[in-house]
C-alpha cells in the first residue's frame, strides 16, 4: 500500500480537514500518479454536505484531477512514467455491458465506480478523490492531456468540461444552433466556451446582469436576465437547446417557453426533486426535458482533444489546499469566477499534519 494524505470531510457539517490514508498497490492495469491540480466542483460541496443522502465519511472529494504518471502496472500499455494524465468522475465500470462496450461507461448497467464516495469493484474498499497527493487508477479511466493545454487550468475539463460537452454533442450543436445556458458558474462557463467553440449562438441566462461583461468575454453572444419577465417573454421560442446548471431545487416553468418546437432543456445541475413543471409548454411546443450525466471516457478524450485544438480552457482561480473551506463557502454564494483549482503543491505533509 502507498501512504498518502489529503483533505477529507468527516461529517456533513464538519469543515474539510487533513486526512492520512493509503492507496492500493498497483494492479497490473493500474497507473500511479502524483496529483498536481484538482478542480472544485459544486458536486464536491453537495457530497461533502450529504445533499444527495448517500455520503459516506470520511470522504476525500475531488474528481477534476490532473497529474503525472509515477509508476505503471506490468500490463499497462497506454501510459509511461512522466506522462501528463487526467482523471474525472469515474475510476471503473463493468466494461462488459452494452453501455460500457459503446464507450458510455457513465451509464454502465452495473453502475460506474465513482472517483470518491464509492467502493472499489474488486476489494470493496472506499474510493478517495483528488483532494490528495497521489492517485492509483486503472489505465482505461485515465485520459491523455493534450500537450497544448496548460496543466494548471486543464483539471475542470474533467467534470465541468465533459458534463457540458456531452449534451452539446448529444443534441448535435454546431454552427447556427441556438444554445441557452442557465447559471454562469463552473459548468455554465464551460458550456459557454464549448458551445461557442462549436459555432453556436450562445445566451447566458443568469439571475441578474452582474455577470454580463464576463459572459460576453467568455464567448456568449448575450446575457438574458432570467428574473426579467419582459425580456424572457421576448425570448420565447428562441432556443434549440438549454443547458440548466442550477445547483438547487428550482422552477423550470419560466424556461420552457424559451425553447423552440422540438427544443430540449437538459438538466445537468442538482440531483433531486424540482418544483412541478407544467405540461402545457411541453405538449404545445413538443418540447422536452432531459438529463445528462458527465460523459464516457472516449468522449472525454474527444473533448480534451477538441479543447487542445481550440485552446479552450476554464477560467480558474488557484487556491491553496487549506483554503478549501473558504472556497466551498464562496461556491455556495456563487462567488467563483469561474472554477476554483487547488494547487496540490500547497498540500505538504506539514499542511496535512497541521
Ligand atoms: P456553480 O459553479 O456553483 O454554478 C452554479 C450556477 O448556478 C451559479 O453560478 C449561479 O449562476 C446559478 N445559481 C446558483 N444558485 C442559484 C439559485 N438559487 N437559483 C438559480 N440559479 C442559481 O456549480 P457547478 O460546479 O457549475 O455545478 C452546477 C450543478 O451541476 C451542481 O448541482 C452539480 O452537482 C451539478 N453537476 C452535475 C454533473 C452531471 O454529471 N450531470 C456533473 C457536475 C456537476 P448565476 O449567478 O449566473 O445565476
Ligand atoms: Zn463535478
Amino acid at each position: 500500500m502507498m501512504k498518502t494524505y489529503g483533505f477529507a470531510a468527516t461529517s456533513c457539517d464538519a469543515p474539510l480537514a487533513p486526512f492520512s490514508f493509503e492507496r492500493r498497490e498497483l494492479r497490473d492495469n493500474d497507473i500511479a500518479m502524483d496529483i498536481l491540480y484538482c478542480g472544485v466542483c459544486h458536486s464536491d460541496l453537495h457530497q461533502a454536505r450529504n445533499d444527495w443522502g448517500w455520503s459516506q465519511y470520511p470522504m476525500v472529494p475531488g474528481h477534476e484531477i490532473v497529474g503525472r504518471v509515477t509508476a505503471t502496472g506490468k500490463a499497462v500499455t497506454r501510459y509511461k512514467v512522466g506522462d501528463a494524465v487526467a482523471v474525472g468522475c469515474m475510476v471503473d465500470s463493468c466494461q462488459t455491458c452494452d453501455q460500457c462496450r459503446k464507450g458510455e461507461e457513465q451509464l454502465c448497467r452495473a453502475g460506474n465506480t465513482q472517483t470518491y464516495n464509492d467502493k472499489d469493484r474488486i476489494t470493496g474498499e472506499r474510493t478517495y478523490g483528488g483532494y490528495s497527493k497521489h492517485l492509483v487508477v486503472r489505465e482505461e479511466f485515465a485520459l491523455k492531456v493534450p500537450e497544448t493545454l496548460d496543466l494548471s487550468r486543464a483539471a475542470p475539463l474533467l467534470c465541468a468540461g465533459i458534463t457540458t460537452y456531452s449534451p452539446l454533442r448529444t443534441w448535435n450543436v454546431g454552427p447556427g444552433s441556438r444554445v441557452g445556458v442557465i447559471g454562469l458558474g463552473g459548468l455554465g462557463h464551460m458550456a459557454v466556451k464549448l458551445a461557442s467553440g462549436m459555432g453556436a449562438d450562445v445566451t447566458v441566462l443568469s439571475r441578474s446582469n452582474a455577470k454580463e461583461k464576463d459572459a460576453l468575454a467568455l464567448g456568449a453572444d448575450r446575457l438574458l436576465v432570467s428574473t426579467d419577465e419582459a425580456a424572457m417573454a421576448k425570448a420565447a421560442s428562441s432556443f434549440d437547446l438549454i443547458i440548466d446548471t442550477v445547483p438547487v431545487k428550482h422552477d423550470l416553468n419560466p424556461y420552457m417557453p424559451l425553447l423552440d418546437v422540438d427544443g430540449t432543456l437538459v438538466l445537468v445541475g442538482q440531483v433531486g426533486p424540482l418544483n412541478e413543471p407544467s405540461t402545457v409548454p411541453l405538449i404545445m411546443g413538443r418540447r422536452r426535458i432531459a438529463g445528462s450525466p458527465i460523459g464516457g471516457i472516449a468522449q472525454t478524450q474527444e473533448m480534451l482533444d477538441f479543447c487542445g485544438r481550440k485552446n479552450i480552457l476554464p477560467d480558474c482561480e488557484m487556491i491553496r489546499m487549506d483554503q478549501i473551506n473558504e472556497a466551498f463557502d464562496r461556491l455556495e454564494r456563487s462567488d467563483v469566477h469561474y472554477r476554483f483549482v487547488i494547487d496540490m503543491a500547497t498540500l505538504t505533509p506539514d499542511t496535512a499534519a497541521a
